[in-house]
């Protein structure tokens, strides 16, 4: 359950009872997927509740809108208040925040009528569990880039994501791994990929995946380590070869991957980069001076 009576809910500028809160059933974004949303993680710190890199969250949410063409006229700046207010109307410290922004009464394909932004926060442990993922390559491909924003976090985009992850789970696998239509690495249905290989880091680059936010950090993280890191397109066959890997995401954080089909990584994932990446962002979400002290 992701609420209860005493629930607070952020609702186009105002703070409201999740439980009296409603939806309209001709909304626009139900029937055909068209709004946007975001996923961002809260953490308790010495120095009180950080939302982690909120602000290019809700820049992300803007960009999002304004590719498909929702108006958005609400402030990074006001958002990230906003959340940090919802937060503490609920008692959250470690919290799931979902911003969605959706649009009103429309059953056409034209501009929406109205458009909302709701923001919702719950304790949500990690997304993919702790253990090491066991994966499967989809028998879906990402979205072609030329059919949709893929860059955008649109709502209709995630049919893409449930079909696979449904499907893995379906035939005993833990999660899927996804390519994009010309064939090359991709990423998961919620998380983007990195893999190890001779002690270098390598991951798809931006173009056919959603420009994850934890990628970003990873790649910062990288290079305080002083690891070599190459981004480009990659086919599964290079996965195959890799020593490690793992998964990366605001839900997800940093998760190491077992196997994919039938080839396992031969690394111990306590002695892979990924092991010390996945320290290095438990420290900067939990105690951000402490890193900053590190380097
Ligand atoms: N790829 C997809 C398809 C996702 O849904 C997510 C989760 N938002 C990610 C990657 C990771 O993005 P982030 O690190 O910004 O959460």
């Amino acid at each position: 359950m992701y609420f209860n009576n005493e629930t607070v809910l952020y609702l186009d500028r105002r703070f409201v009872k999740a439980n009296e809160s409603t939806t309209d059933l001709y909304s626009q974004t139900l029937h055909y997927g068209y709004g946007a949303f975001e996923g961002i993680r809260s953490y308790e710190t010495e120095h009180g509740t950080n939302v982690f890199k909120a602000e290019e969250h809700y820049k992300r949410l803007k960009k999002s809108c304004e590719l498909v063409k929702i108006p958005f006229d609400y402030t990074v700046q006001e958002l990230v208040e906003a959340t940090y207010e919802l937060l503490k109307k609920n008692n959250l410290k470690n919290a799931y925040i979902r911003p969605l922004v959706y649009c009103g009464q429309n059953m056409s394909l034209s501009k929406p009528t109205s458009v909302s932004v709701m923001i919702a926060a719950w304790d949500w442990g990690a997304y993919l569990g702790d253990k090491l993922l066991r994966l499967t390559v989809s028998s879906y491909c990402r979205p072609h880039p030329k059919s949709i924003h893929i860059e955008a976090k649109v709502c209709g985009h995630y049919v893409n994501s449930i079909l696979a992850t449904n499907e893995a789970k379906e035939n005993g696998f833990d999660e899927a791994l996804l390519l994009d239509s010309d064939g090359f690495l991709a990423e998961g249905p919620g998380a983007n990929l990195f893999f190890e290989k001779d002690g270098k880091l390598f991951t798809p680059q931006l173009g056919n995946i959603l420009p994850g936010i934890t990628r970003s950090t990873v790649l910062e993280l990288a290079e305080q380590l002083g690891l070599e890191l190459h981004q480009g397109k990659f086919t599964k066959e290079a996965l195959f070869q890799a020593d490690s890997a793992f998964f990366c995401g605001t839900a997800a954080e940093v998760v190491g991957i077992l196997s994919v089909d039938t080839y396992q990584f031969p690394k111990n994932w306590n002695d892979s980069l990924g092991k010390k990446l996945q320290d290095a962002y438990s420290l900067l979400v939990r105690e951000p001076l402490k890193q900053l002290n590190l380097n």
